[in-house]
């Protein structure tokens, strides 16, 4: 399929897949009908897909029709008007149906009394007419240009409408299939991961192999592959978090935090760590994720440190009318700014593993984690001497 040249590729939709036919009717399109209704002070106006292969046009919002195409909210072919809009993709202005040669025999003059019809196209996101906006009344009507201008900005605004909801269908099946395929590629490689350790251990007992060389060799097969299992594993979670449906369950962050702080003792009695953690709320949203975000974001701070220095990690929140700020700020060796946006992308990282051992996924999986609950994450720092994370989030509506 074609796509317009500086928009997002879309995957290919049929009428079915967009929720254009047998479907419930939506807002997006019914305000649109609704307003070209008053507007144009007509009596009906409709959103009319056709489908000629199928014989009929398909209401997907209409205001004002009368029973029982209301309820049906399709009618065959013999009754529409729409159809020649579609299949010439050029507006129809029709002042009395009874008079003109094109539709003088069409049942929707009885049936739907249409006798007044005015009918622009609207398109697909490959801009190929599929069925047109309408509006009808049951008398005869002279056609102003206003209105037909009117009616051609509203017949775009529902196009564009359609288009939008091309583009949240291809977002939410490239998110699934790259949930599916990280998954997949982690899964996989989590049996042979175990079976090579399996096979360091029993080699690293057999006595004719305990010579300094072959042992040190073992030791470094069974360090490089438990990194390897360490970055399976992290990209198993980030698989985990793409585009997860969220339980709404009302989190305590204080207790995510002592919980994080005791997941981290080791490093922190290693590191003799300052950590200082202020008065903080509750959230709503994933109790899980809320505490892979703060594992990541203290095990940073903690992390980020010069060599033999002890980190200095404080944790705040301020709670305001909708949304809570919170603060996760080190005195360690700070982030240039020209890398601020470059650190949330997956597998980038600023230093080698001898430096810093880590993936890079952590703070990509932070910003997985904030957006998903509708938040936001930002980092400020000055290099050399501290990094602060900032996350706005939605607080608990009471
Ligand atoms: P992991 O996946 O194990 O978390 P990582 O820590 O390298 O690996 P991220 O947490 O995504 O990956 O961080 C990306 C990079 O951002 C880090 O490699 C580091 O260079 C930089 N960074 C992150 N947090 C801080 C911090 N608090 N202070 C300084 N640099 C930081
Ligand atoms: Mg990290």
């Amino acid at each position: 399929m074609s796509n317009t040249p500086g928009q997002p590729k879309l995957l290919p939709f049929t009428l079915e897949s967009l929720g254009l036919v047998d479907s419930d009717p939506e807002p997006a399109f019914d305000n649109l009908t609704a307003l070209t209704r008053s507007l144009l002070d007509v009596p009906v106006s409709l959103v009319s897909i056709v489908q000629v292969e199928k014989d009929r046009q398909y209401f997907k919002s209409q205001q004002g029709l009368p029973e029982p195409w209301a309820s049906k909210r399709e009618t065959p072919l013999t009754h529409s008007f729409c159809q020649h809009v579609s299949s010439s993709g050029l507006p129809l202005i029709i002042e009395n149906a009874h008079e003109n040669s094109l539709v003088c025999d069409n049942l929707a003059i009885p049936e739907l009394n249409v006798v007044a019809y005015m009918g622009v196209p609207i398109h697909d996101p490959n801009q190929i007419p599929i069925g047109a906006l309408c509006v009808i009344d049951s008398k005869p009507r002279k056609w102003s240009e206003d209105a037909l201008n009117s009616l051609q900005q509203i017949s775009a605004c529902v196009s564009d409408a359609i288009r939008l909801k091309a583009a949240v269908k291809t977002g939410e099946s490239l998110r699934q299939e790259q949930k599916e395929f990280s998954y997949a590629v982690s899964h996989d490689l989590k049996a042979p991961s175990n079976t090579l350790q399996m096979i360091f251990n029993e080699l690293s007992l057999l006595p004719e192999l305990q010579d300094e060389d072959t042992s040190g060799l073992i030791e470094l097969g069974m360090e490089t592959l438990g990194r390897m299992r360490s970055q399976v594993d992290d990209v198993l979670r980030f698989a985990e978090v793409i585009g997860d449906e969220l339980p709404a369950e009302k989190v305590d962050l204080a207790e995510v935090i002592r919980e994080v702080l005791a997941d981290l003792q080791g490093d922190i009695r290693d590191s003799d760590a300052q950590i200082s953690v202020g008065e903080m709320p509750c959230l709503m949203g994933s109790r899980s994720h809320f505490h892979m975000l703060f594992l990541n974001l203290l095990s940073n701070a903690i992390k980020y440190c010069e060599p033999g220095k002890p980190p200095e990690v404080s944790i705040s929140a301020i709670t305001g009318r909708r949304y809570v700020r919170i603060e996760v700020e080190d005195k360690g060796i700070g982030i240039p700014k020209k890398y601020h946006d470059r650190i949330f992308q997956v597998f980038q990282r600023l230093h080698t593993r001898d430096e810093y051992p880590g993936t890079g996924l952590g703070l990509s999986l932070c910003r997985r984690i904030v957006n998903n609950h509708g938040g936001h994450i930002e980092v400020t720092s000055v290099p050399n001497e501290s990094t602060r994370f900032t996350l706005r989030l939605p607080g608990v509506v009471e």
